[in-house]
């Protein structure tokens, strides 16, 4: 043979996504995008994308499940775990003994909470007080136009939801200084340059007619009352999101890519919904999708992947086919889908480029994730690395390796270790993202596209 055969042979080569995906493709791709984005306009926390997807998968015909309820092959199910955490099963033609094929993503993003007590006025501005949640970088977060988001809870049991600065309603931001004055800021580094203590939501600045003291304050409560029928008091059992007021939107000239806050994870999560949704025929194995909370902080808690919401929803559908729990994790598989760092040539020292993921080259299969020695990752075997190449391929999914960043650049980890820590075999997948974390993160079509044609061979096989 000649060294081009060999190289053909036993050589590597990369290939842009677009110069390997069927013409036909194209407008499967586009549908599947627009899908997405108005996902993303309807869910900018994780209680919303919820909510949108439990709307999404009761038409087509997806049922609460109930503890106890008879399961048929067929049947599709989900479970609404707090309104913060959504599984959903559809229950194959094996029974549970033979595993399940799962998908987890989460749906929480890094944002700014309100405090408990959060209200106040200085020099007659009235301001909100944030406790940032997630991994931010403080200073992405002043000078955008901010809405917020959430539930604020009564002492009568009953919620409020609450959604100011949606459409267009006025909107809420946390001020800056100005470059005239900004010398002593200018020097600090980018980390301290904005403190924690000093994302603070401007709310209002006309005062209540009257000799009360802080009548900005009282101004802005007397409105959120009469909007809303909440006390300042109620701030205590309240929870508020401070998210980006801005809805998804494509990037480039080519509009070949998504610009939109909270690509980190729902990219990966209405990928996993979706192909669940969307399933034809009645998979092998049962297919189960969970979006969880909490990764963002650590996935802990009742609703995060930690929990053990998620071990007794795969008990209850064990016990419907008289399957102990175990016999079917330690033969499922679980395909973590989180996003990962795309390679950026703004910020090239960061990258290792033989092992970095590139934007258009399709989901990026990670083996580990983890920091200073792939601590926190549950590193998966070759041989599921190999099953999922083969799965991939044999249905047409153009996908890549992943690797974060340099060695010792930094990390991050994902939901995987905690299904490999339930003897689920576990391999992490996602679409790389680029200014991951930011309030506008960016994200290519063609990435996302084959992220979803993943998840449905994964519910497949
Ligand atoms: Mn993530
Ligand atoms: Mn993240």
């Amino acid at each position: 043979m000649e060294a081009k055969e060999w190289k053909e042979k036993v050589l590597q080569e990369k290939k842009n996504g677009y110069d390997r995906m069927p013409a036909g493709e194209r407008e499967a791709m586009d549908r599947y995008c627009a899908g997405y984005k108005a996902f993303l306009n309807a869910g900018k926390t994780e209680r919303e994308c919820v909510r949108e997807g439990i709307r999404l998968a009761e038409e087509k015909g997806f049922r609460p499940y109930a503890r106890g309820m008879e399961l048929k092959t067929g049947d599709k199910v989900y479970l609404d775990n707090r309104g913060k955490m959504l599984l959903l099963a559809v229950i194959g033609e094996k029974s549970l003994a033979e595993g399940a094929q799962i998908t987890a993503a989460h749906i929480d993003s890094p944002r700014l909470d309100l405090k408990p007590s959060p209200l106040y006025e200085k020099n007659e501005l009235a301001y909100l007080k944030t406790h940032y949640y997630g991994g931010i970088r403080k200073y992405q977060w002043v000078t955008i136009p901010l809405e917020l988001h959430g539930v604020v809870a009564l002492k009568d049991g009953s919620a409020v939801t609450v959604t100011i600065g949606a459409g267009d309603e006025p909107k809420l931001v946390i001020n800056d200084l100005l470059p005239h004055l900004g010398a002593e800021q200018s020097k600090k580094t980018l980390a301290e340059g904005i403190a924690g203590e000093q994302l603070n939501l401007l709310v209002g600045s006309e005062p209540l007619e009257g000799e009360e003291k802080d009548r900005v304050k009282l101004a802005v409560m007397k409105r959120l009352y009469e909007k809303y029928g909440f006390t300042e008091e109620d701030f205590i059992s309240a929870e508020l999101e401070a998210v980006p007021a801005a809805n998804a939107v494509d990037v480039g000239l080519d509009a070949s890519m998504i610009g939109a806050y909270g690509h980190d994870d729902r990219v990966c999560g209405y990928a996993a919904l979706k192909a669940l949704l969307d399933l034809e025929e009645v998979p092998g194995k049962t297919a189960v999708c969970v979006l969880a909370d909490k990764e963002e902080i650590g996935s802990v808690g009742v609703s995060g992947m930690l929990t053990a919401a998620f071990d007794t929803f795969m008990e209850d559908l064990c016990e419907s086919q008289g399957v102990p729990v175990r016999v079917c994790l330690e033969r499922s598989f679980c395909l973590s889908a989180d996003v990962t760092a795309a390679y950026d040539p703004n910020f090239a020292d960061v990258y290792e480029e033989r092992n970095a993921s590139f934007l258009n080259y399709g989901v990026g299969l990670c083996k580990y994730t983890g920091s200073r020695g792939k601590g926190g990752a549950s590193d998966a075997s070759a041989e599921l690395v190999a099953y999922i190449r083969r799965i991939f391929d044999d249905n047409g999914v153009i996908w890549q390796m992943a690797e974060l960043g340099k060695v010792d650049a930094g990390g991050g980890g994902t939901v995987a270790c905690y299904m490999a820590n339930r003897n689920i075999d576990t391999l992490d997948a996602g679409v790389p993202v680029l200014a991951m974390h930011a309030p506008f993160e960016v994200v290519a079509k063609l990435d996302c596209y084959m992220t979803y044609k993943g998840m449905a061979a994964v519910y497949k096989n």
